[in-house]
């Protein structure tokens, strides 16, 4: 995580340190091992938890991003349970796509329970429009990513594709495990947080299930808004029965 960071293939961008971790850390691991940069941008610090300081989260979020191999972690100064689509908010975003310039853009899917989730896909979406034009100045040259996907994994919604994260779902689960504050059983907030032993059970399950659905054993889902392009029938994948 260097001060300069390198121009970055796939960025994934979320409310929440932690989110990433839980919605498409798989998908960045498999990115990583196929030579694509990737990057995280987080939209707040955490310092609304129940658990954890700012601080606190803030080494997790680097201890976790190492086990990731990103090349580059960054978290904005909005406020944490209070991430609103104002013009404010989408400049520091276009800044940071400005900086990074990813190709393909991961946002959090657009409804869902937690109000920070579902309106970090509509700022984050029109941030990524608002970074391509030419007359929104914040002193960087402008870019707009070439595609937007969606981590659907907190809906309950059918995805549009999975990823399949069979070899790295051990290391999804140590990088989300990174944040101690969070995770470790203690008794603050033991009424409002799964203990650390069902984190694994959960979660693997979730991830065999988007896999089943895939002919893989565990996979991340994910939306996209446009139609897929086929150029080849022969090589389409998941089998039909
Ligand atoms: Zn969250």
């Amino acid at each position: 995580m260097s001060e300069e960071p390198p121009t970055i293939d796939v960025l994934a961008i979320a409310a929440h340190r932690d989110d990433v971790e839980q919605t498409c850390g798989g998908t960045l691991l498999r990115m990583r091992s196929l030579g694509v940069t990737t990057a995280i941008l987080d939209l707040t610090q955490g310092e609304a938890g129940t658990r954890g300081s700012a601080s606190e989260r803030a080494a997790e979020a680097a201890a976790a991003a190492r086990i990731l191999g990103v090349s580059h972690r960054e978290a904005l100064d909005i406020p944490d349970g209070r991430v609103e689509n104002t013009f404010e908010n989408r400049l520091k975003i276009v800044a940071a796509l400005r900086r990074l310039r990813p190709r393909v853009v991961i946002l959090p899917y657009w409804s869902g329970r937690h109000p920070d989730h579902y309106t970090s896909a509509t700022l984050g979406y029109e941030a990524c429009f608002l970074s391509g034009l030419s007359k929104i100045e914040t002193g960087t040259a402008p870019h707009r990513p070439f595609k937007i996907v969606y981590a659907s994994l907190y809906a309950d919604v059918r995805p549009t594709f999975v990823v399949d994260i069979t070899p790295f779902i051990e290391d999804r689960h140590r990088a989300l495990m990174a944040y101690q504050s969070q995770y470790a059983s203690q008794a603050a907030g033991s009424g409002l947080f799964v203990p650390e032993e069902e984190i694994r059970e959960r979660t693997f399950a979730e991830a065999r299930h988007y896999g089943t659905l895939a002919g893989v054993r565990f996979a991340e889902p994910f939306i996209q808004k446009e139609v897929g392009l086929v150029d080849d029938l022969t090589l389409l994948p998941v089998q039909s029965l």
